[in-house]
C-alpha cells in the first residue's frame, strides 16, 4: 500500500484530465473551459465555492474575481497563501448568466468533489455558502444557521472538520456579513492546529491502493511534458 502524497498527485492529474473532458452534464455545451481546482494537492486547508464564474470560465481558475481577492485577503491576514491551501467548487463549469447551479448539475459534478477531498486528504474544508455546505453535509439547513460552527464528518472515506463559512461573494457587500466572515475564517489556524479528526477503519480489501494505477489521460500527459522537461498544464501551475 502506497497512497503517497507523489501517487495521490499524479491521480489528482489523472482526474483533471477527465474533468477537461467532461460531457456529464449540458454545461460543457456553454463553458469555455472547466475549472478543475487549483493549489496544494497535498493541502490540510480546502475550500469549496459554489461554481465559476465568468473570470473564472475565461481563466481556467477558482476564485479570480471580487470574491476571490477577498478570499486572498482574508487567507493572508490568516498567514496563508494560495499555495498552501486547496481552493475548488461545487460545479467545474460555470452556469450561464451565474445562475444558481441546478440538482442535476450538481449530482453529475459531485463525484470530481469527493475524489479530490480523497486524493488531497485534507484535515479542514471550508465549505464557502450554501451550496457546498448543502452538499457535503448532505442536509438542507442553510449557512446562516451553521457558519463558524466546526463539526467532524466522513466525506467519503475521508473523516474531516468541516468548517462552513459565508460565501466571500455575499460578505463584499453585507459589511456585517464580512466581519462575521472574517471572525470565523480567524478560527481556521486553531482547527488545523487540532490536526486530522479519527479516521474511519476500512477493511484492507476496501482501501484504494494508488500506486497499482495508471496515468490515462494522453493530453495530460502531453500538457505536462515539454521539451522532455515536466511543464505544468495552467491549471496544474500550483498542484
Ligand atoms: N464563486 C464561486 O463560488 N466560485 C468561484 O470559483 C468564483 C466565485
Amino acid at each position: 500500500m502506497m497512497n503517497s502524497a507523489a501517487a495521490r498527485r499524479e491521480h489528482l492529474k489523472t482526474l483533471y484530465g477527465e474533468v477537461r473532458g467532461c460531457t456529464r452534464c449540458p454545461l460543457h455545451l456553454t463553458r469555455t473551459q472547466a475549472v478543475f481546482g487549483a493549489g496544494n494537492a497535498d493541502a490540510e486547508l480546502m475550500f469549496i465555492g459554489e461554481a465559476p464564474g465568468a473570470s473564472e470560465d475565461r481563466l481556467g481558475l477558482p476564485f479570480v474575481g471580487a470574491a476571490g481577492k477577498l478570499l486572498d485577503r482574508l487567507l493572508q491576514e490568516i498567514e496563508l497563501d494560495r499555495k498552501d491551501v486547496w481552493i475548488g467548487n461545487v460545479l467545474r463549469c460555470r452556469p450561464p448568466d451565474n445562475r444558481d447551479p441546478q440538482p442535476r448539475e450538481i449530482e453529475a459534478c459531485q463525484e470530481y468533489l469527493f475524489e479530490q477531498v480523497r486524493l488531497i486528504e485534507p484535515t479542514v474544508i471550508c465549505t464557502l455558502g450554501n451550496f457546498s455546505t448543502k452538499l457535503l453535509r448532505a442536509d438542507t439547513t442553510g449557512i446562516s444557521r451553521l457558519h463558524g460552527r466546526e463539526e467532524v464528518r466522513v466525506i467519503g472515506s475521508r473523516a474531516v472538520r468541516l468548517y462552513p463559512l459565508y460565501h466571500p461573494a455575499a460578505a463584499l457587500y453585507t459589511p456585517s456579513m464580512l466581519e462575521t466572515l472574517r471572525g470565523d475564517f480567524h478560527r481556521i489556524p486553531e482547527l488545523l492546529s487540532q490536526g486530522a479528526p479519527e479516521q474511519p477503519r476500512l477493511a484492507e480489501d476496501e482501501l484504494p491502493d494508488l500506486s497499482e494505477m495508471e496515468l490515462e489521460d494522453s493530453d495530460l500527459a502531453d500538457a505536462l511534458t515539454t521539451g522532455g522537461r515536466p511543464e505544468p498544464a495552467p491549471q496544474l501551475g500550483l498542484f
